[in-house]
């Protein structure tokens, strides 16, 4: 019989959050999201946030290889010995504390690194902005109980860009601060690595991710 550690990732049902991660970034992957071992994914789950770990091939993780962490306590239920927790946990956990959300992903784009550099050349280095272009009509206008519909075609969506730091956890300050002064953002660009983007469940993140 599995132990309670191992009975959180041991589980048949596709949508569950630890096989859930193994198939989303196998997806991501063919994106170029998750390329190099780089970006990562985080669900939350009842009480539990299940996050893949880092410095993996992310198209090659298996649902044991999930850490699991007490959402109220912050410490591991499930930490599998031959692997590192992720770098981005406490930035998941900022896109879950302070935006209620359920689901959390980090990819390395290069679509979202270019953009960055583009903005910093054009002298608006801190947000990114766009309108007139189809994609962003999936995209809610007002975050959770604030929401109005989706944007439209002649809106503009603006998500606020932070410097990269050294160390992936040392963004945790900056990415908190842009998610409180911009209420309305699901994500946040970070120059010269990629993106974080969230949403109340996986469907809205992945969805909000491929805009
Ligand atoms: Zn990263």
């Amino acid at each position: 019989m599995a132990s309670d550690a191992e009975s959180l990732v041991l589980s048949h049902d596709p949508q569950h959050p630890a096989n859930l991660i193994c198939t989303l970034c196998q997806k991501f992957y063919t994106h170029g999201w998750v390329t190099g071992t780089g970006g990562g994914t985080s669900i939350r789950h009842d009480s539990h946030l299940y996050i893949a770990p880092s410095g993996v091939q992310k198209e090659l993780m298996q649902p044991t290889d999930m850490f699991v962490m007490d959402y109220a306590s912050k410490t591991y239920l499930r930490r599998p010995a031959n692997l590192k927790p992720s770098a981005c946990t406490p930035l998941f956990y900022a896109a879950f504390s302070l935006r209620n959300a359920g689901c959390c992903i980090h990819t390395h784009s290069i679509s979202a690194v270019l953009v960055t550099l583009l903005c910093e050349a054009s002298g608006q280095a801190d947000v990114f902005e766009i309108e007139q272009i189809e994609q962003i009509k999936g995209v809610p206008r007002g975050y959770g109980e604030t929401r109005k519909g989706n944007l439209g075609y002649y809106d503009r969506l603006r998500i606020p860009i932070i410097e990269n730091t050294a160390h992936e956890e040392d963004l945790k300050d900056t990415l908190e601060a842009a998610i409180e002064a911009w209420p309305d953002t699901y994500a946040v660009l970070v120059r010269r690595h990629g993106i974080y983007v969230w949403g109340k469940d996986v469907a809205q993140a992945k969805t909000l991710c491929e805009r």
